[in-house]
C-alpha cells in the first residue's frame, strides 16, 4: 500500500507555510478531516493518485469557504422595498455611524444617572416616541409577532378575544395570526365571515369571559367587490362602552402620509382615535431595525411591563439605540435620513436619471431598454397596491431570461422576471450601486 504510506504526517502536514497566516485549530481540524477522506478514498479504490499540492489547494478552499461571512451585501434590483428576504429595512449609515460609539462603550441602558440606580431600558426611548405619537407610554419588544403574543398572553389569557374571521391571516414564514393566538392561550372567537364583518357581529359576540376587541391588519391580501370590515375607530368606541381593552395588531405601522395616492392610515391617525393598544413592526414601513413596538394606554402598558414573559422578548442596546435615532429622524421633520421612505418617495423622473446613467456607461453592444413599470412595497405593507417605477430590461439574444436571473444573482444582483423579461427596477438600487450595476451588465451580456 504505497499510497496510504504516501499520506503526509498531520504534523507536517499543517506546519506547510501556505498555512502559516491560518488560524491554527481550524487548520488542524480540516486537515484531520481531509486526510482521513484521503484514507478512505484510497482504501475503497477511488483515490489511486493524489499530491500534495492537490491536498493543500483543496484544505485552502475548505478554510476560504468556512470563514467567508455568510450573510453578504447585495443589490435589490426587485423593486420591492420592504423585501423581508434580502433583510427587510435598511439602516441609515449616519445613523448606524452615530450608535458605534454607543455599542463600543458602556451606556446608561438601565442607569439613571440621576439618581445613580437601575434606571428603565424601555424609558429612554419612551420620550421621543410618546411626543411623536401622543401615546401615553411605548414598549418595544423583538418584532411584531412577539407584541401580539406578549399582548395576547397578559391580557386573554384563560379568556376570549373577539376577531373578524376576514382577518385571521397567515403573512410569511408561516405566522399564522390564529395559531399565534391559540400558543398565547387566549381563546379565539371569530366573528363576521370571510368577507363582511359587521360591528354587531362583534358586539353579538361579546360575553362574560371576553377581555378584548382585536383587528388585526389584512397585510398580504384584500378583499374586493361585496366585502365591508368595521373600522378600527368603532371598535375602540364598543370596547370602551362595554369596558374591554381594544387592540390592533398593524403590521406594518409608518409615520408618515404615503405617497402615490396610498391611503394606508399611519400609525398618528390611529393614535387619534384613542386606542387601548396598538402594535407594529420596526422593520416594515417604519423602516428602522428588527422590533416591535407597543404604544397606547399606561396602564396596558404597565402590566405587559410585569409580565414574565418580556424578559425573553426584551431588546438589545442596538435596536433601542437604532430605533431611537429613526423617531427621531421622522420627529425633527428629516425623513430623508430614513432609507426606506428615501426610496419610496423618489419620483420616477429620478429613478430613471438613474437608468439612463447606467445605461450611458454599457458597453455599445449590449441592448438594454428603459421601461416604465409597476413595483409593490413589500412586506404586506399596502396589499395588492402598486406604485410607478423605472427599470432596465437586459436584452440578450443568447442567454434566455431564467439563466440571465441566475448570472445576475451570481454577481450578487437580484432581478426579476416579467413577461418574459429580465428587469432590473431602480426603486431600489442605491445610488452607490450604479457602477456595480453597470460593470455586472457589460461582463454578463460580453460572453
Ligand atoms: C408582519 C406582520 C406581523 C409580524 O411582524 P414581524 O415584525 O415580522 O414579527 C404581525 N402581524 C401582521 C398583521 C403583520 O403584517
Amino acid at each position: 500500500m504505497f499510497l496510504l504510506k504516501s499520506i503526509p504526517k498531520v504534523d507536517k502536514f499543517i506546519a506547510k507555510k501556505e498555512f502559516k497566516t491560518l488560524g491554527s485549530a481550524l487548520v488542524m481540524s480540516l486537515t484531520k478531516e481531509l486526510l482521513s477522506e484521503l484514507r478512505e478514498n484510497i482504501l475503497n479504490g477511488r483515490v489511486t493518485t493524489f499530491s500534495e499540492d492537490e491536498l493543500v489547494k483543496e484544505l485552502l478552499q475548505r478554510y476560504t469557504e468556512l470563514t467567508k461571512p455568510s450573510l453578504q451585501t447585495l443589490i435589490n434590483a426587485t423593486g420591492i422595498i420592504v423585501h423581508t428576504n434580502l433583510g427587510r429595512s435598511l439602516i441609515d449609515a449616519d445613523a448606524f455611524d452615530r450608535v458605534k460609539e454607543l455599542m463600543t462603550n458602556y451606556n446608561n441602558l438601565e442607569f439613571n444617572l440621576e439618581s445613580g440606580k437601575r434606571g428603565e431600558r424601555y424609558s429612554l426611548i419612551s420620550k421621543s416616541v410618546c411626543s411623536l405619537l401622543g401615546c401615553e407610554d411605548v414598549l418595544i419588544v423583538n418584532n411584531n409577532a412577539s407584541a401580539v403574543f406578549l399582548i395576547l398572553n397578559t391580557f386573554a389569557r384563560k379568556k376570549e378575544v373577539v376577531v373578524s374571521r376576514g382577518e385571521l391571516v397567515e403573512i410569511g414564514g408561516s405566522f399564522r395570526v390564529p395559531d399565534v393566538m391559540k400558543q398565547s392561550g387566549a381563546k379565539l372567537v371569530e366573528v363576521g365571515t370571510t368577507n363582511k364583518t359587521h360591528l354587531y357581529d362583534y358586539e353579538d359576540a361579546i360575553g362574560k369571559k371576553t377581555s378584548m376587541l382585536m383587528k388585526v391588519h389584512k397585510s398580504n391580501y384584500s378583499i374586493e367587490g361585496f366585502s365591508s370590515d368595521v373600522e378600527f375607530g368603532e371598535i375602540v368606541k364598543l370596547a370602551c362602552e362595554k369596558g374591554l381593552i381594544d387592540y390592533y395588531d398593524m403590521g406594518s405601522g409608518h409615520l408618515f402620509d404615503l405617497p402615490y395616492g396610498l391611503d394606508e392610515p399611519s400609525v398618528l391617525d390611529f393614535m387619534k382615535l384613542n386606542p387601548s393598544l396598538l402594535s407594529f413592526s420596526g422593520d416594515k414601513l417604519l423602516g428602522s431595525v428588527q422590533a416591535g413596538i407597543i404604544v397606547g394606554k399606561k396602564k396596558y402598558i404597565d402590566m405587559l411591563k410585569k409580565n414574565q414573559l418580556l424578559r425573553m422578548l426584551r431588546v438589545d442596546k442596538l435596536t433601542l439605540a437604532l430605533l431611537e435615532e429613526s423617531f427621531k429622524a421622522i420627529l425633527l421633520g428629516n425623513k430623508e435620513q430614513i432609507p426606506t421612505a428615501r426610496m419610496l418617495f423618489r419620483s420616477t423622473d429620478e429613478l430613471r436619471e438613474d437608468a439612463m446613467q447606467v445605461q450611458q456607461k454599457l458597453k455599445k453592444n449590449i441592448k438594454t431598454n428603459i421601461v416604465d413599470t409597476k413595483t409593490l412595497i413589500g412586506g404586506g405593507t399596502t396589499p395588492n397596491k402598486t406604485i410607478p417605477s423605472v427599470a432596465l430590461v437586459i436584452e440578450s439574444k443568447n442567454i434566455k431570461v431564467k439563466k440571465l436571473q441566475k448570472l445576475f444573482r451570481q454577481k450578487s444582483i437580484i432581478g426579476r422576471i416579467e413577461d418574459d423579461e429580465f428587469l432590473l427596477d431602480f426603486r431600489t438600487i442605491q445610488k452607490t450601486q450604479l457602477q456595480q450595476v453597470v460593470d455586472a451588465i457589460d461582463e454578463i451580456t460580453d460572453v
